[in-house]
C-alpha cells in the first residue's frame, strides 16, 4: 500500500452534544429516541438523506416476519416503530406473519415525526469520517459532508453504523467473519403492473414453504418451520435458467416477495445475492451494487415469462443502495454465542429480550414456540474506548449469534439499552461501561421494554 502524508488542518466545531448517535438504521433510531426521552440532549447523525437505515435506504419492509401466535416478543420502541408506522398509513399485512410490512418510503417521514417529537437534533447528508480521541477516551466526531470536515463534540457516543465505523476509528478491537462465509449482499427492488389477483390465486396453488429455501440454501431448521408458508419463489428462476431466460450460472437469482398493493406494485423483492463482498470495502460495495441491478433485471425477466401475474411488471425502483448483512462486529466485554441465541441466554446484565429467531448463516429458527433469549448489556460494551456504545447488527457476537441479533426487532432491543445507558451515565456521572445495571433497568422498564 501506497500512503501520503496529509498537512494538519484546523477544523471548525460544528455541534457539542451530550449523546451523539451515528447512524439511524433500527438501532440508532432506537437509541436516539430512548437517549432523548430521559431528557438528555441528543443528536443523530445520517450519512444518507433519510432515517431509517436499512429500512427506508435498502427497502426491507418485514421488521417482524417471524411473529407467531405464541411469539413471545420484545417490547418497546421496535413494536412502536410498527404500530407508529400503521397509524400513519404505512403498513401492510404482512402475508406470512402475525406482523406488518413497513411502507419503506412512508417510514421516512414516520423517523422524521418520531426525531422531531422526541427534540433530537437532526442531521442528514453527514457521513462520520474520523473519531475525537483523548486518551481511551472518545470525544467525538469529525464529519466529512457538503459543509467540509467539521466535528461534533459529544460526551456520549453510540455507534450505529452496522459497520462499527465508530468503533473501527477509535482503535476498538473489531472482528469480521471471513470474506468468502460472510452473509450476501442484496439489491432490493419493486415492480409495479402486477396483476395481484392472479398473482395471489398462483401463490395459493402452489403453496411455497421455508422447506422449500433448502433447494437454493442448505438450511438447518427446528423441523416445525420446514411445512410453514414463505413467500418465497425458486421454481421459476429453476425454469428460466433451464431454458437460457437467464444465466445458468446465476443460481444466486431467486428469493422472496413481500407485499403486493391493490394498484400492482410489488414491493421489496429480496431476489438477488452477491457473496464475496465485505460491506467495508468500497470495491466490493460497487461490484455489488453493478452486479445486483443486472440480477434484478434479469429477476423480472424470470418473473415476467414464468410467474402468473408478473406477465406486465415493470421495474419501479431499485433500493437506494445495496443491502448489507454482515461486516465488522466489535469484541465486546461480553460476546453473544450461538448458544445463546439457541438455548434460551439469561443474563443478570440484561437489557431486553428477543424471540427465538435465528435467520442466516444456514440456520432458520422461527419464535413459534414462545422460546426467547436475553439481550446482555455487555455486547454493547467495547473493549478499550470509554464512552463508546454499540447498537444495532454491530454489537459483540458470533457468527450464529449474528443471525439473531442482525435482525431488525433485536436491534431496536439493543439500540434501546445502548441509548438509555448512556443518558443513565450522564445524568449519574460514570463512565458508560460502569453504568449500575439495575439503574439502567428500571429506566428501560419504565421505557416499556420487557426484561425477563
Ligand atoms: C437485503 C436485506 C434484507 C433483510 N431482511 C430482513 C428482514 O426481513 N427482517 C429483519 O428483521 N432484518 C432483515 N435484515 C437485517 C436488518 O435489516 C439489519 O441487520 C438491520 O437493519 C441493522 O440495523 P442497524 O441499525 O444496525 O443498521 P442499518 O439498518 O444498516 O443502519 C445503519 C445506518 O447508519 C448509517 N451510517 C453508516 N455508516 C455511517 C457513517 N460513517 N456516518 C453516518 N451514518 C452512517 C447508514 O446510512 C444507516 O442509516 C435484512 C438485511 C438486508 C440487507
Amino acid at each position: 500500500m501506497k500512503y501520503i502524508q496529509e498537512p494538519s488542518k484546523r477544523t471548525p466545531v460544528m455541534a457539542e452534544t451530550d449523546v451523539l448517535v451515528v447512524g439511524s438504521g433500527p438501532g440508532g433510531l432506537s437509541a436516539a429516541l430512548a437517549s432523548a426521552r430521559e431528557g438528555v440532549k441528543t443528536m443523530l447523525v445520517e450519512r444518507y438523506g433519510c432515517f431509517g437505515g436499512v429500512i427506508t435506504q435498502v427497502g426491507v419492509e418485514t421488521i417482524a416476519w417471524y411473529r407467531h401466535r405464541d411469539t413471545v416478543d420484545s417490547q418497546g420502541i421496535g413494536i412502536e416503530l410498527e404500530k407508529r408506522a400503521e397509524a400513519m398509513g404505512g403498513t401492510r399485512k404482512e402475508s406470512q406473519s402475525l406482523s406488518q410490512a413497513l411502507n419503506s418510503e412512508i417510514f421516512k417521514s414516520v423517523a422524521d415525526a418520531l426525531v422531531a417529537e422526541a427534540g433530537i437534533i437532526p442531521l442528514l447528508h453527514c457521513p462520520a469520517a474520523h473519531v475525537l480521541m483523548d486518551g481511551p477516551s472518545i470525544k467525538g466526531i469529525i464529519t466529512e459532508s457538503k459543509s467540509g470536515r467539521q466535528a461534533i463534540l459529544a460526551k456520549r457516543v453510540i455507534d450505529a453504523t452496522g459497520d462499527a465505523d465508530i468503533a473501527w476509528h477509535a482503535g476498538a478491537p473489531v472482528r469480521k467473519t471471513p470474506r468468502d462465509e460472510m452473509m450476501g449482499a442484496t439489491v432490493v427492488f419493486s415492480c409495479t403492473d402486477v396483476n395481484k389477483d392472479k398473482f395471489l390465486d398462483y401463490v395459493a396453488k402452489k403453496k411455497p414453504t421455508y422447506g422449500d429455501w433448502d433447494k437454493k440454501w442448505a438450511i438447518e431448521t427446528s423441523g416445525k418451520e420446514k411445512n410453514l408458508f414463505s413467500p418465497y419463489l425458486s421454481e421459476p428462476f429453476q425454469r428460466a435458467r433451464k431454458d437460457g431466460t437467464i444465466p445458468a450460472e446465476l443460481t444466486s437469482i431467486g428469493g422472496t416477495w413481500s407485499t403486493i398493493s391493490d394498484t400492482g406494485e410489488a414491493t421489496y423483492l429480496n431476489m438477488t445475492c452477491i457473496s464475496n463482498c465485505d460491506g467495508t470495502d468500497v470495491r466490493d460495495l460497487t461490484r455489488a451494487e453493478i452486479d445486483g441491478r443486472k440480477q434484478a433485471l434479469l429477476a423480472i425477466k424470470a418473473l415476467k415469462q414464468y410467474v402468473p401475474g408478473f406477465e406486465k411488471a415493470k421495474l419501479r425502483n431499485f433500493g437506494m443502495t445495496v443491502g448489507i448483512r454482515d461486516t465488522r462486529k466489535i469484541i465486546g466485554k461480553y460476546n453473544l454465542t450461538g448458544n445463546d441465541v439457541r438455548h434460551q441466554g439469561r443474563f443478570e446484565d440484561a437489557i431486553g429480550i428477543c424471540p427465538e429467531f435465528i435467520d442466516g448463516s444456514g440456520l432458520l429458527i422461527l419464535p413459534t414456540t414462545g422460546r426467547y433469549f436475553q439481550v446482555p448489556f455487555g455486547i454493547l460494551v467495547p473493549r478499550k474506548i470509554e464512552n463508546l456504545l454499540i447498537a444495532g447488527r454491530c454489537v459483540a457476537g458470533d457468527k450464529i449469534s449474528h443471525a439473531a441479533a442482525r435482525n431488525m426487532m433485536c436491534c431496536t432491543v439493543t439500540g434501546q439499552g445502548a441509548g438509555v445507558a448512556a443518558a443513565v451515565s450522564i445524568k449519574e456521572n460514570v463512565a458508560c461501561r460502569k453504568v449500575k445495571i439495575s439503574t439502567l433497568q428500571k429506566v428501560l422498564k419504565k421505557q416499556g421494554v420487557r426484561i425477563a
